[in-house]
């Protein structure tokens, strides 16, 4: 044991050196609120990134989704359909309205989002005599879930898609840019993820009016008038441009975080080529994955007994975090009583799966740290 070791996180933030010059630029200039020339200029920066008309920078990845169900005018006793296998931020805004989740099992080829299953969803609801007011699809660690399909039945059905892609900046599908395929697209700069501004998210999409209207909801529903006037609920969820700073600095050096993620997946693949009963996230031809997190499965049956507790275990043991991949929502206390559809695929991914160290910023030390004590597990 060698406890004395640094800690090797799973996803740390990873700064990239302007940071700091756009947050002093902010503090020189006041603009220390929840608006300011960083937060338009993060905007424009996001846009033109995920190939999509506009962004509302917002105070994190969860407002982003609560203000799409709003802005799709979701209501109590309204279903709402989500990927099970994800965050729970993918599903809890749906509860904040009142609306019923129908969660949907995942495919083995991506871990996102059945595109059969959702349609048996779809009829399900239907059969209840309401049409889901949208499908959240999840691009899994990076992973882009088939929005072609999906995107497919959402049009035959005429459902909008809220595009989760809070782990797939940097992702694309076919050259294009996950958060995209969807009406509406979220992204999180939560601490964890790929790039981060301490705590933030996106709403983006090319309908003018509804990011405007995000924008608007988001800063408390003022109607223009120069006293407080407001004829709807508002909300508190601008990004501060103190945040956008850091944002700005960050999506300087995006391409290259993306490189080196899967730069680590590539590194683990091969270490690990000769391991019995390991599987890594599959990566569909066209599909390029930012590999926010290196996610593996292993199989005890032919592992020779190794599971993922036990890898998980011997890594926290040397002072190496690993996590368990997301439980699934349907099996989740707070959601249980929901209806699901699908098989079994998410459970089985949850039993057997492992998320490895994936930061950007591990050097070679770090990641051979990993791949040995990973690798005497199995010896
Ligand atoms: C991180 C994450 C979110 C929520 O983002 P926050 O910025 O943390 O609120 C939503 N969905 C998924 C899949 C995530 O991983």
């Amino acid at each position: 044991m060698d406890n004395q070791s640094k800690k090797i996180w799973l996803s740390s933030p990873h700064m990239g050196g302007k940071e700091l010059t756009y947050v002093t630029e902010a503090f020189n200039t006041n603009w220390i609120a929840p608006l300011g020339p960083h937060v338009d200029n993060f905007e424009k920066d996001l846009a033109n990134y995920s190939q999509t008309s506009y962004a509302a920078a917002l105070s994190s990845g969860t407002a982003a989704i609560h203000l799409a169900l709003i802005l799709l005018n979701v209501q109590p006793d309204d279903f709402v359909i989500c990927q099970s296998m994800t965050f729970s931020a993918s599903a809890n805004p749906i509860r904040y309205l009142g609306a019923t989740p129908v969660f949907v099992d995942s495919e083995p080829n991506t871990w996102n989002m059945d595109p059969n299953a959702l349609e048996e969803a779809i009829n399900y609801c239907i059969s209840r005599n309401k049409l889901p007011k949208a499908i959240i699809p999840v691009h899994l660690y990076g992973m882009p879930a088939k929005m072609e399909a999906i995107n497919q039945l959402a049009a035959q059905y005429d459902i909008p898609v809220i595009e989760d892609a809070a782990e797939a900046l940097g992702s694309t599908n076919d050259g294009k840019a996950c958060g995209s395929f969807g009406k509406l697209g979220v992204l999180s700069f939560n601490g964890n993820k790929i790039i981060t501004t301490s705590g933030g998210g996106a709403l983006i999409g090319n309908d003018a009016e509804l990011i405007q209207k995000a924008r608007f909801l988001a800063t408390q529903a003022r109607d223009p008038a120069p006293h407080y006037q407001h004829s709807e609920i508002g909300y508190n969820y601008r990004m501060s441009n103190v945040c956008a700073g850091i944002g700005r600095g960050q999506m300087e050096v995006l391409n290259d975080r993306v490189a080196q993620r899967r730069a680590n997946f590539q590194l683990y693949a091969k270490a690990f080529q000769e391991l019995p009963g390991l599987e890594f996230q599959p990566e569909l031809e066209g599909s390029f994955s930012n590999r926010w997190l290196t996610a593996i499965t292993v199989d005890p049956k032919q592992s020779g007994g190794v599971d993922r507790e036990k890898i998980r275990l011997s890594l926290e043991k040397q002072n190496i975090e690993t996590r368990p991949l997301w439980k699934p929502m349907h099996l989740q206390p707070v959601f249980s009583s929901f209806p699901y559809f699908g098989g079994q695929i998410a459970e089985k991914l949850f039993e057997n799966g492992l998320c490895l160290p994936s930061g950007s910023n591990l050097n070679s030390d770090d990641l051979n740290r990993v791949i040995t004590h990973f690798s005497s597990v199995w010896q």
